[in-house]
């Protein structure tokens, strides 16, 4: 049976949340409600789900589900409307504001969970009929950097440039701040055979079946990296034939890593100097072997740097573009892959091509029927878009597809202040997200199971997301909404279309020629059960499940080191704040929770926000365990359950960032931006931790 092969009565797609895209089989039962089952043929998650994925019926019917648009007049409380007096609203708001301050006064946000259709339909939309340059999504608080690193040393940036079940044959993989176990843990299947290097400063799920486990401070992931280059190279290890014959830059790098002695590394980061030649030599020692990054390595300020250097230390070790070996970064939304090739990035156009390529914009110009000039340039990254509202030529509108920002943007509490500065917020989920809650228009759209279209799975896969259900008769689909605002706003550009089919045919001719190729990839060939990896630039192409292994993408095929400087941690503890605060996720939750906090079985799983201590920090602080702590950052102040955990660093707490209000872990974290990728500092914030007596 193929993926697409499935009894009658049942629909084969792929699960709502994250990026491994487990597939499953729908149906529904006798009573008419749906029902999942993990599809028993698909390589991926061979017939197995998370939490998460078995209950994802339930979110199609959840009590607050959105069956209606609101508008809200003024400051009143909001109330129903009709569609057409909901979208006639927005057009003539966003028209009379960029009549009167010009095109970039509205700004779009998308999101790494839209279809690969929404995304570019949202990114034409924004270019073409609303002409702004303001449009980013919530993929840079994601993986921008893992992105941007790969691009530099690449040339070309697909998350996993390899079957994800190639894993399954290594003999070692090095998971760089990634937590599968619990963030996908059907991908633990494929990472039974190896042996794993877990870098983390948490002594998580994954760690704990760890060879090694390297438990750095948070902040501390570069000196770490570039610590582990100057032993591979000091040690012997570097495969000094494939650097000459595959890659440049490789002087440079190893002068600056030579500074980065295991005795200054063990200091800096806490990780005791057996440990780092133990894991040194294991993944050297490996026949096959993989290193692959995860959040927690790229969501810092200093993201691209750190990433860049686990990427020379695999170019060191002979890996990248090696059959049975490779570097890779584990995308975390549903359709991170795809969203970020689609042309909803603030510097990109789709096929993944720059903004600022001469050549990309008169192509798209054609696809679109407008000029190559007429099409803005690159714009702001998504914090300092949103960080821009209220400022004298900042957005003024500000249309929000896929995303919840008052919970997963950075310093939230300043994001949220901003948001209420708008003359005008709109925002298209299927349920009453934080967000959504502020917005002055919510429009209620359709969700997994009750539409078509594609995602791209983190390595560069292309899938069907099939349907199973109408919508609810007042729901419709995002590309409707994009569709009606066009009409309305009698935009240039051809069609939008609303049928999924039209907007991929579209889509492919977008991307032809781009690096992320789809121009071969149909309908009709996934739907025939074919396995279809980007690029594929033809009709019979067979895509390209694994890239590089005849040379990189630059124009001379080498792949290129970056020589990368370590400087201080963007926060350091002081008196005032002395510990070190990291964010992540859990099992049971997705994102911001707007989902998952809505799906019973999961709301009891893991019901309320909660910080890890180390139990003697605890004790020295007078706060215990089950009982409410503050924690505060320079930025703000969160409340949470104290959770003692004996095998975290005593220098470090940790909380999920997946709840609302005053649990939100993101009103600690703060609004410094790598300068590469516009990533913010998630993964560090300098806090104290009080009991909070009485909460
Ligand atoms: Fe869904 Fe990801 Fe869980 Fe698979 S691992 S079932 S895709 S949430």
């Amino acid at each position: 049976m193929s993926e697409h092969g499935h009894p009658a009565g049942e629909v084969a797609t792929h699960c709502p949340y994250c990026a491994l895209q487990c597939a499953t089989l729908l149906r529904r039962d006798g009573d008419g409600a749906p029902e999942v089952r993990p599809h028993p043929d698909f390589p991926v998650n061979q017939g197995s789900l998370c939490q998460k994925g078995w209950t994802a019926p339930e979110l199609l019917n959840v009590t607050d589900r959105l069956r209606h648009p609101w508008v809200r007049d003024g400051k009143a409380e909001p109330r129903p409307a009709s569609w057409d007096e909901a979208l006639d609203r927005v057009a003539a708001t966003l028209r009379a504001l960029r009549t009167a301050h010009g095109p970039d006064a509205v700004a779009v946000l998308g999101g790494g969970g839209l279809t690969n259709e929404k995304a570019y339909l949202l990114g034409k939309f924004a270019r073409v009929a609303l002409g702004t340059s303001r449009i980013d999504y919530n993929g840079r608080f994601c993986m921008s950097s893992a992105a941007a690193a790969s691009i530099g040393a690449f040339g070309v940036d697909r998350g996993l440039p390899f079957p994800v079940t190639d894993l399954g044959q290594a003999d070692v993989v090095l998971l760089a701040g990634a937590n599968p176990a619990e963030t996908m843990p059907p991908l633990m299947r494929h990472l039974e055979r190896p042996e794993l290097i877990v870098v983390d400063p948490r002594r998580t799920p994954t760690a704990r079946r760890a060879a090694v486990h390297l438990q750095p401070a948070p902040g501390t992931d570069l000196p770490l990296a570039l610590g582990l280059l100057h032993l591979a190279v000091t040690e012997g290890h570097a495969d000094l034939a494939y650097i000459g014959a595959r890659t440049t830059g490789f002087a440079a790098a190893r002068e600056i890593a030579a500074a980065w002695t295991p005795e200054r590394v063990a200091e800096v980061t806490g990780v005791p100097e057996a440990t780092l030649r133990q894991a040194v030599r294991l993944l050297a020692g490996a026949r096959r072997g993989y290193v692959l990054t995860g959040r927690g390595s790229e969501q810092h300020r200093d993201g691209t740097d750190t990433v860049s250097a686990f990427i020379n230390l695999a170019l060191a070790l002979g890996l990248p573009g090696t059959e049975g070996s490779g570097f890779g970064c584990l995308t975390g939304q549903g359709n991170g892959q795809g969203g970020r090739e689609m042309g909803q990035k603030a510097d990109q156009l789709p096929g993944y091509r720059s903004i600022t390529d001469p050549r990309a914009r008169r192509h798209l110009a054609s696809v679109w029927r407008t000029e190559a000039e007429r099409l803005p340039g690159p714009g702001p990254s998504a914090y300092e878009l949103l960080d821009s509202i209220g400022t004298a030529d900042g957005p003024r509108a500000l249309l929000v597809f896929g995303t919840n920002p008052v919970v997963s943007a950075p310093n939230a509490a300043h994001i949220g202040a901003r948001l209420a500065a708008l003359d005008l917020l709109v925002v298209a989920d299927f349920v009453p997200s934080e967000t959504a809650q502020l917005a002055d228009v919510v429009l209620p759209v359709t969700q997994w199971a009750e539409e078509e279209g594609t995602l791209t799975g983190l390595d560069g896969r292309v899938l069907r997301r099939r349907r199973l259900l109408d919508p609810p008769s007042g729901v419709r689909s995002d590309l409707d909404v994009l569709h009606g605002l066009a009409v309305r706003l009698d935009a240039p550009g051809g069609d939008y279309p609303r049928a999924p089919r039209a907007v991929f045919d579209e889509l492919r001719r977008a991307s032809q020629g781009g690096t992320a190729d789809y121009a071969g990839i149909s309908y009709d060939r996934l739907d025939a059960g074919q396995t279809l990896h980007w690029p594929c630039p033809e009709d019979g192409h067979p895509g390209t499940p694994r890239m590089f292994l005849d040379g990189f993408g630059h124009p001379d095929g080498r792949a290129r080191f970056t020589p990368v400087v370590a400087g201080p941690p963007g926060e350091e503890p002081s008196p005032g704040y002395p510990l070190r605060a990291t964010t992540g996720r859990v099992l049971a939750h997705y994102q911001s929770g707007a989902q998952t906090r809505r799906v019973r079985p999961l709301r009891d799983a893991a019901p309320e926000p909660f910080v890890e201590l180390h139990p003697d920090t605890a004790a020295r602080l007078g706060v215990r365990d089950g009982e409410t702590a503050r924690v505060t950052s320079p930025r703000g102040s969160m409340l949470a359950r104290a959770r003692l955990v004996a095998d975290l660093r005593p220098d470090t707490v940790f909380a999920p960032f997946h709840y609302a209000g005053d649990g939100r872990a993101n009103l600690l974290t703060g609004a410094a931006l790598d300068p590469r990728s516009g990533m913010p500092e998630f993964k560090l914030s300098a806090v104290r931790v009080e009991p909070c007596a009485g909460a």
